[in-house]
């Protein structure tokens, strides 16, 4: 398959695709390394985990540049990236040695419980943040003592493969880390069918992540999904009015609005309503647009053709568009809609850097539109009022939501959707769970 970079329409790299029979001599390797895997002892699965972000940082430029001629990603972006896979493969470096179970009381004897690997564990990866949301499945599940298969998306396999080498050059084993690009029907769908792949973690559209979550069943198979989002960024009369503005669209344009994140539904309250768009207008208007290799970008081109063509499906008459570049590559300017509640642009998830607004009267109004979808991934409250901040933040059914702020991923804390934006959680403090089972056993003394 040809890579194409996104801003210039050039072919980048070549890749061979796996067919199932590939995946399934991938499964056989992967099911041979788990059982000496696991048997490493912690301290040394740590240190070779420690090794291997060492490697990443310090290939980490590298890494950007990559990610960003693969995915258009903008330096400022993919330095980020890198540093967030570095990052993740620590923290659960830190993991193997902490591992433990319990000691419960109970009559006769001693009841002990240990957090047992699962085998093998398919990690497949949507093409928006490639090295990232590989990492999050990765590092944990290694952690654990499972080894991993990770099936990239198509159009980004780059970073992946290049993650893998960082491993073996680090020390892991071979067979406890490897990456098959492949396309989602053929490759993705051997991993989730096959009966020696013992988990199956999803990032991706929620289409897709049902279909995974049906086959799945029928083996049993453990799955965590990460799926799409319609996120709400809500703003009260009371807010800061200017950073609530001045932000705005960095939490729905960042990564071209490629993000499942992504504040794309803006709800503001009546009263101020109209200085808000004013204000919106001028941050819009701001936001630098172009070439990925300048440091001052801020927002850089959409992954495909085909996709910018979906995107332009579904603006009709903008209420603001800002600039972008002609010429090569997928460049779409940011769009700002003032839909009505119904229309498609507001309910569906758009994946590009389109948003909409619309205006609500008091706080009962605001939550009832923000969880008026079928997603619940994450969100934004502006308001002074600590109580009601407090209040919309348990009532908005999302897993991940910032007041006065629009950060919503930090590795050491947990991430995740409700509703269908996902199952399971990732990263945190617990995301060893996710990739253990729990073994209950009890030892009689008599
Ligand atoms: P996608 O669902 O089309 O593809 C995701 C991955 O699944 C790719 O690797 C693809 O090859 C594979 N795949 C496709 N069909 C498959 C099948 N039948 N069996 C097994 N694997 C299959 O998604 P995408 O277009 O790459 O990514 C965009 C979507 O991902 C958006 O909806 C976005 O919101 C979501 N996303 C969610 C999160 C999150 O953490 N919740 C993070 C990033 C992206």
């Amino acid at each position: 398959m040809k890579i194409i970079n996104p801003a210039t329409e050039e072919v980048v790299a070549e890749v061979e695709l796996a067919d199932a029979a590939e995946v399934d001599r991938a499964v056989e390797r992967a099911r041979r390394a788990f059982g000496p895997w696991r048997q490493v002892a912690p301290g040394d699965r740590a240190r070779l985990l420690r090794r291997f972000a060492d490697l990443v940082d310090r290939h980490g430029e590298e890494l950007a540049q990559l990610e960003l001629a693969n995915a258009g990603h903008t330096i400022g972006n993919a330095r980020w990236e890198a540093g967030n896979v570095r990052d993740v493969l620590h923290f659960y470096a830190g993991a193997p040695e902490r591992d433990h179970g319990r000691q419960i009381p109970v009559a006769g004897g001693i009841d002990v419980t240990f957090q047992e690997p699962l085998g093998v564990v398919g990690v497949i990866v949507p093409w928006n943040f490639p090295m990232v949301v590989m990492t999050w499945g990765v590092a944990p599940a290694l952690a654990a003592g499972n080894t991993v298969i990770v099936k990239p998306a198509e159009w980004t396999p780059l970073t992946a493969l290049r993650l893998a080498e960082l491993a073996l050059e680090a020390g892991l084993p071979e067979g406890v880390l490897q990456v098959l690009p492949g396309e989602g029907e053929v490759a993705g769908a051997r991993l989730v069918e096959h009966p020696d792949v013992a988990k199956i973690v999803f990032t991706g559209s929620t289409e897709v992540g049902k279909e995974i979550a049906a086959k799945a069943a029928g083996q049993v198979k453990r799955v965590t999904l990460e799926l799409g989002g319609k996120s709400a960024n809500i703003v009260f009369a009371d807010s800061d009015l200017e950073k609530a503005a001045a932000t705005a669209p960095y939490a729905v344009f960042d990564n071209s609005g490629q993000d499942c994140c992504a504040r794309s539904r803006i709800l503001v309250e009546d009263s101020v309503y109209d200085e808000f768009m004013q204000r919106l207008a001028a941050a819009v208007q701001g936001v630098k647009v172009g070439d990925p290799r300048d440091e001052a970008t801020e927002m850089g081109p959409l992954i495909s053709a085909e996709h910018l063509e979906r995107v332009r499906g579904f603006v009709d008459e903008p209420w603001l568009q800002g600039g972008c570049p002609s010429g090569p590559g997928y460049w779409y300017p940011a769009t700002v809609l003032t839909p009505e509640l119904t229309d498609r642009a507001f309910t569906d998830e758009i994946f590009g850097p389109v948003v909409s607004v619309v205006r609500f009267t008091g706080e009962a109004q605001a939550v009832q539109i923000a969880n008026d979808t079928p997603y619940g991934l994450s969100g934004s409250i502006w308001t002074r009022d600590v109580g009601r901040a407090l209040r919309v933040a348990r009532a908005v059914e999302a897993g991940n939501l910032s007041v006065n702020s629009h950060s919503s991923v930090r590795y050491w804390t947990p991430f995740g959707g409700f509703k269908q934006s996902g199952l399971g959680r990732e990263l945190g403090p617990d995301a060893l769970a996710a990739f253990t089972e729990t073994k209950n056993v009890f030892i009689s003394w008599e």
